[in-house]
């Protein structure tokens, strides 16, 4: 399974992050589309830099709809459509199909150019996509809210989208005896007192014991500059395995 972190960062603009997106693909080589998860500003210009085609991606999982997590989604139909690609298969919580439908009453010229495919996901589900095992995890946000585990070929990612720390990610976690790499956001240092999202502390005392194989930290706000090195540390020191600040562009092969 092969990760792309195409923005690691937030609704604040910042210097080399956009906001949240990753492609995660199967094997291109096994006739399996890489399939996008979340869609913030920024993400299009990124899959176009990541080397993939945004014409290549017809399946988008959103996490939530803030905009930093699906600003781009509009975009994205309206470049596939130049393009002459109009299908879409857009999963998301409760409440996508609103959003979208709301949306386009302010583009009606886009209206008929989309064939977009709306599939609502509640925590629990499972589907699959392009090779990929999908599993549906309870968050806990300022809005209905998802994680993703991602299986493919016996290898798991797991990716929590916004968050405060939940049980419901552990519990992920230990029904397949751990996951080979865990993106899970964290917005702030310790020093700030957050809700609806993860600082490393908050997110050390969760994980405790929990059996991951490599974690990425991702959704980083401009605060968390400067306190990068101390905010792996904090991890690391409760995981016992590798711990690094995500970026932009970078490529994760499990
Ligand atoms: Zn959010
Ligand atoms: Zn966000």
């Amino acid at each position: 399974m092969k990760i792309t972190l195409l923005g690691t960062g937030v609704a604040i603009p910042q210097k080399d992050r956009v906001q949240s997106g990753l492609m995660v693909e199967a094997g291109v080589d096994r006739g399996c589309s890489p399939v996008l998860f979340d869609c913030g500003c920024g993400v299009l210009q990124r899959i176009f830099e990541s080397g993939y085609k945004h014409i290549e991606i017809t399946n988008v999982f959103l996490s939530h709809l803030h905009l930093d997590h699906c600003g781009d989604v509009l975009a994205l139909v309206k470049a596939n459509w130049l393009c002459e690609v109009t299908k879409l298969n857009l999963w998301g919580p409760v409440g996508t199909g609103q959003w979208l439908d709301e949306l386009l009453v302010a583009y009606p010229y886009m209206q008929d150019k989309a064939e977009i495919t709306i599939t609502e996901l509640t925590p629990g589900q499972w589907l699959e996509v392009e090779g990929l095992e999908v599993e549906c995890v309870r968050t806990v946000h300022a809005l209905p809210s998802l994680g993703f585990k991602v299986t493919a070929w016996g290898k798991s990612m797991l990716y929590s989208g916004d968050t405060e720390p939940v049980v419901d990610i552990i519990d992920a976690i230990e029904a397949s005896d751990g996951v080979d790499l865990l993106i899970h956001e964290c917005s702030f240092p310790d020093t700030f007192d957050v809700t609806n999202h993860t600082t490393p502390g908050t997110l050390a005392g969760m994980l405790k014991g929990t059996s991951v194989g490599r974690i990425i930290l991702t959704h980083l706000y401009p605060h968390t500059r400067g306190f990068e090195t101390e905010m792996v540390k904090v991890v690391a020191e409760a995981c016992g395995c590798p711990v690094e600040i995500g970026h932009d562009l970078q490529v994760i092969e499990i």
